[in-house]
């Protein structure tokens, strides 16, 4: 279309293309999920339903969005982890971030009744917040999902024992909340085993170590370069690649020895 004498404003937009060579996570987190989890009945600590909805919409954004090439979630949250040498949308941080986000959310909504009897209520749909940071090398990248799943696995840890003491011994919540203040990991598995029976490290993975996400082979590269053609090859063939759901530790090397195309 020619040119109007308006389009000078698009002058003001800012270029958020991130960094060349890095890898960017994607990370969405449920907004006010503490209130819709009570909404909507979710199970605690832990509904299964609501994990599975989680993990359904995370894998279709990976298939959505060939350069994402793993995904660790859990409770509300998931990162999705580009190649490094993604290209989607010339890197550009908000396009990237709002897609993410706003296919996650699309998918979400969609699967909700395939999960969950009850229905959506109009004035508690389900939205996402997103955001996406940069990592320079495998090192950072790495830590980073390490802190989440001992995030994961922290919480856990708490909210087991939290509603263990508010579902079957019969505390407030608030009352459970003073009785865990000040205790450490070793006090709360404990806790759980001496008047709940509970061995926490027979508690599903799903639960202790969330899920992740992960392409069985290398995504092919998508280079402006190429001809039609041969966009069109590596398209088709990315379509193909499975993935693979898996509730395993991160934090050590054999999953990462076990697929190091991943980090290429
Ligand atoms: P914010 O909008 O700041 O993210 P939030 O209420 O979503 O606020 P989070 O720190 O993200 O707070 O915590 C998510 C909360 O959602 C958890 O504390 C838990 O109460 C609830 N929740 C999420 N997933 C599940 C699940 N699968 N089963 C039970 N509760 C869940
Ligand atoms: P991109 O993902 O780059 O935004 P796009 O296909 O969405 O690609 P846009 O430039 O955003 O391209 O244009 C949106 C297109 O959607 C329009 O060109 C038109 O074909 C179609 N479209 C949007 N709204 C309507 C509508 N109300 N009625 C008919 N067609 C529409
Ligand atoms: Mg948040
Ligand atoms: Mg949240
Ligand atoms: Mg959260
Ligand atoms: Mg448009
Ligand atoms: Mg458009």
């Amino acid at each position: 279309m020619a040119n109007s004498r308006f389009e000078y404003v698009k002058s003001y937009e800012r270029d958020d293309s991130l960094l060349p060579g890095t890898y960017i996570v994607v990370r969405i987190d449920g907004r006010g999920f503490h209130r819709l989890s009570k909404r909507y009945e979710f199970t605690k600590p832990n509904d299964l339903r609501a994990l599975e909805l989680m993990n359904e919409s995370a894998a279709s954004v990976m298939n959505q969005i060939s350069d994402i090439v793993l995904a660790y979630g859990d409770s509300d949250e998931y990162s999705f982890v580009f190649k490094r040498s993604t290209q989607f949308f010339g890197r550009r941080e908000c396009k990237l971030v709002s897609t993410v986000c706003s296919v996650f959310t699309a998918c979400y909504v969609y699967s909700w009744s395939k999960h969950f009897a009850c229905a959506l209520e109009s004035d508690m749909l389900p939205s996402f917040d997103s955001r996406a940071v940069l990592y320079p090398s495998s090192k950072e990248l790495r830590d980073y999902l390490s802190w989440r799943q001992a995030d994961c696995h922290i919480n856990n840890l708490y909210n087991t024992t939290f509603w263990a003491l508010v579902l079957k011994k019969g505390l407030s919540e608030k009352d459970a909340n003073k009785a865990l203040e000040g205790t450490f990991s070793s006090d709360k598995n404990e806790l759980l085993f001496s008047e709940f029976g509970i061995n926490y490290n027979n508690e599903p993975e799903i639960f202790r170590k969330g899920t992740v996400l992960v392409k069985t082979q290398p995504v092919q590269s998508i280079e402006n370069t190429m001809s039609e053609r041969q966009k069109a090859r590596a398209t088709h063939k990315n379509a193909k690649i499975e993935i693979e759901q898996l509730h395993c530790d991160i934090i050590g090397n054999d999953f990462w020895e076990e697929r190091a195309y991943i980090l290429e």
